[in-house]
């Protein structure tokens, strides 16, 4: 079964890093674009408006977005750190706070991009089964 509203022109890839929806790739997964809004970084509509695919499957889902963010933290603790200390040779005190400030200020664009990451890891096949979450 075919979707008529699956947008084939956006990869996965494109629709992770653009946010939207693992099915028909047209609409946004977070109501308010903005990550910085902290006042709707959570804030996600419940169904895609076009092809209707329920973006949390069962209770507790984004646990695992969670673990993703977490990896993604450390992936960036790691690659500013290592830099810092050993090409720019700032000593590790600084480096470290250096580091931790940039990762804190990253922390909404992770979440958000966890939870992309996320939900297309689960239905990165949902186009070949839309009745599963209906
Ligand atoms: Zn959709």
């Amino acid at each position: 079964m075919s979707y008529p509203n699956i947008n084939p022109k956006h990869s996965h890839l494109y629709s992770i890093f653009t946010m939207k929806c693992p099915r028909c790739k047209k609409t946004n997964l977070f109501t308010h674009q903005n990550p910085y809004n902290l006042r709707y970084l959570f804030s996600m509509e419940e169904r895609c408006s076009v092809c209707h695919l329920k973006y949390e499957s069962e209770i507790g889902f984004w646990w695992g977005a969670m673990y993703v963010a977490y990896a993604l933290s450390c992936a960036i603790v790691l690659s500013l750190f290592v830099p810092l200390f050993f090409y720019f040779k700032i000593d590790v005190d600084n480096a470290l706070i250096i580091d931790i400030l940039i990762t804190m200020c990253l922390i909404p664009l992770v979440f958000r991009f966890a939870r992309a990451l996320w939900v297309h890891l689960f239905y990165e096949k949902a186009e070949d089964m839309p009745q599963k979450n209906l």
